[in-house]
């Protein structure tokens, strides 16, 4: 039997309730597939802060660093807004981030059909949508130097290195390999410098990849392109300010930002989890919908352990339990069988993976 190592970070507000789904989903896919998943909890954000002191203890830093893979939940509320910056929740998660190396973040945008309804957007605009924006995230504007604030005058500075741009542009290169072989490259070329770079690069690294066709689109087209016609991109590729914001606007075409999942990888170890934050106004109150967490989880699987069969399985069982009518509150727009709590929605899924064969 093969086995594993997850380090579990559960975090603040609803970050406990979505992760045991979860595990319970990862749990019946390992008894199907023959995997062991060793678990070992670790603290980040508000809990860590007020159990050490620290949102982002050492330990947890050492921890995910021996495990294979980590499975985040999410950090941050209300009660923690007014710390100084390095002691806040969001601190711990960019610093775990940064310790790790993690520079490609994945947000997959899928439109599930039996969903098509919940979104803000037109049925025919969103039915079928299946794209992936693949965001820099450890450099550009975020992070870039000299960044100042005075009281007349602020600035910060948008740079990339060419390293940067390239080992970037390789990991959406290699996704779109394996997806619909089409690449947009997002930047601001026609206004920046460091955009221009940005297309050069790009534009070398698309060479090793001949099958893969690259497209380029400027930014403020590129969002309103994502509204008009979603379906046309594959892989999005683009920097950190961009993607942040691309990725956030490409959420909502899938109907609730409770179902959408990411990987930040690129580093030694992936880290895991749903796009969105600890939701403090609904948390413990067994409401959450679990399945961006869920689907974290078969990204693990997929990206930093290789196992495709047992992804592909927790992927089946999330869209047959929705074509099954299950929903969570969120969700419960247009054919709903039955509303259900968050524990109620991750056996569901569990269930339809189905029982290990004697
Ligand atoms: P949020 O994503 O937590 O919540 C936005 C809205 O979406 C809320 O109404 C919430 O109830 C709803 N929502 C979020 N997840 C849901 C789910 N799984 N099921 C159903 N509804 C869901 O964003 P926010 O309110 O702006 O931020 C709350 C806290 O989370 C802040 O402290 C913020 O800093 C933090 N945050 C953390 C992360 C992270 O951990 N990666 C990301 C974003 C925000």
């Amino acid at each position: 039997m093969k086995s594993y190592n997850i380090a579990v970070i559960k975090g603040d507000g609803i970050g406990p309730e979505i992760i045991d789904e979860a595990i319970k989903v990862l749990d019946r896919v390992g008894d199907i597939f023959d995997i062991k998943f060793n678990y070992k909890e670790y603290l980040m954000g508000g809990c860590a802060y007020e159990e050490t002191g620290d949102p982002l203890p050492q330990e947890t830093i050492d921890g995910a660093f021996k495990s294979d893979a980590v499975l985040f939940g999410s950090i941050g509320g209300y009660k923690w807004d007014n710390l100084p910056r390095a002691l806040r929740p969001e601190t711990g998660l960019l610093k775990l981030r940064s310790a790790l190396g993690v520079f490609a973040n994945l947000r997959p945008v899928k439109v599930y059909h039996e969903l098509t309804q919940a979104s803000n957007l037109k049925e025919e605009i969103v039915s079928g949508v299946d794209l992936m924006v693949v965001r820099e995230l450890t450099g550009g504007i975020y992070f870039g130097k000299p960044r100042e604030k005075g009281d007349d005058k602020a600035y910060n500075t948008m740079v990339y290195s060419k390293d940067e741009i390239k080992r970037i542009a390789k990991i959406a290169f290699d996704i779109a390999q394996k997806r619909r072989k089409k690449v947009c490259s997002v930047d601001k070329a026609n206004v920046l410098e460091v955009s221009q770079l940005w297309r050069e690069t790009v534009e070398e690294v698309a060479k090793d990849y001949p099958e893969v066709e690259l497209t380029h689109m400027y930014v403020d087209n590129a969002s309103m392109q994502l509204i008009l016609d979603p379906k046309q991109f594959d892989v999005i590729l683009t920097g950190n300010i961009f993607g942040d914001i691309l990725s956030d606007e490409a959420s909502m075409i899938s109907g609730s930002i409770g179902l959408l999942p990411s990987a930040s990888i690129g580093g030694k170890i992936g880290v895991y989890e749903p796009i969105h934050g600890s939701a403090p106004d609904i948390a413990g109150q067994g409401i959450a919908n679990p399945i961006a967490t869920i689907s974290s989880a078969s990204m693990l699987l997929k990206y930093s352990l290789n196992e495709l069969d047992a992804s592909m399985a927790i992927d089946k069982a999330i869209a047959k339990s929705l074509h099954d009518g299950y929903r969570t509150g969120d969700i419960a727009k247009y054919g709903v069988k039955k509303v259900c709590s968050t524990s109620e929605m991750g056996s569901i899924i569990a269930d339809n993976i189905g029982v290990k064969k004697q």
